[in-house]
């Protein structure tokens, strides 16, 4: 999928990997035109985590896991970026969990919708994955969001009790969260409004954390929701780990 000139063995590598992902996926129109000062501000707070997975973030990532293993109706949310940067971990994510996709974006318009849908089905035919990928027809609407962005699928994410939106806006996580969903986050800044208001949220870079809950349920199966799990203690684990990074001599 990626063919990319950088050299695996280079210290930056997969930031680099990620770069390049997102140039391909702009020139296929899948992305806002803000789509990298996104990933630019979550680039930053990468750097200060060490561009690793703490032991905060892996005990986030099981929880989401459980959670989602839990649900009734479960759905993985899909925008622009995500599209670019993990599509093929999403799609697997789904397959494990036998629950659909759907394409979500903040900017939508017909063109961004089907070159992200026609990105996701040309990855899901090429894993050979049995997904449903919702977002083409919407048939209902997020309650408290105004105009296009409030477009979403009745039998996905209106129905939906636990929900993975990865690199969401505050606003639609907030109206999420109003819904009565579990709302589950992805986001490297622990401070952004997503994180602060989703149910659970994991500081880490997309593909990791979507490639540790993987690992996760490759190596558990089924996994216990942890009662104890203090959303706000471990968003505060995630800054301390960024803040002291700061402190290094
Ligand atoms: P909010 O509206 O929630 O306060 P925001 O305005 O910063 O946040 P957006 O710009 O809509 O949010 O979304 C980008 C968010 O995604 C940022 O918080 C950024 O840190 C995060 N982010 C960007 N790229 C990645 C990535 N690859 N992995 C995890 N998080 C990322």
């Amino acid at each position: 999928m990626d063919d990319i000139a950088a050299d695996p063995s280079h210290p930056r590598y997969a930031s680099l990997l990620m770069r390049h992902r997102l140039e391909v996926a702009a020139k296929k129109g899948m992305l806002a035109d803000s789509a990298m000062i996104a990933h630019g501000r979550g680039e930053a707070f990468d750097y200060l985590l060490g561009e690793r997975t703490t032991d905060s973030a892996l005990r986030a990532s099981r929880q989401a896991l459980a959670a989602l293993q839990a649900a009734q109706r479960p759905v993985l949310s899909i925008n622009g970026n995500v599209a670019a940067l993990a599509c093929d971990e999403m799609l697997r994510l789904a397959n494990v969990l036998s629950c659909p996709v759907e394409v979500n974006i903040f900017y939508r318009t017909p063109e961004r919708m089907e070159a992200i849908l026609g990105h996701i089905n040309e990855r899901k035919a090429a894993l050979s994955l049995d997904v449903a990928v919702l977002g083409d027809a919407p048939d209902a609407h997020i309650p408290g969001l105004k105009g296009p962005r409030a477009a979403c699928h009745r039998e996905g994410i209106l129905e939906s009790d636990v929900i993975l939106v990865p690199l969401e806006d505050g606003d639609r996580c907030n109206a999420l969260v109003a819904m009565g969903k579990t709302v589950i986050v992805i986001d490297l800044n622990p401070l952004s409004r997503s994180a602060q208001q989703g149910s659970i949220t994991i500081v880490d870079e997309l593909s990791r954390a979507l490639n540790t809950m993987l690992a996760v349920a490759a190596d558990e199966g089924q996994v216990d929701l942890d009662e104890a799990y203090d959303h706000q203690a471990v968003l505060n684990e995630g800054l301390a780990e960024m803040l002291s990074a700061l402190k290094q001599p």
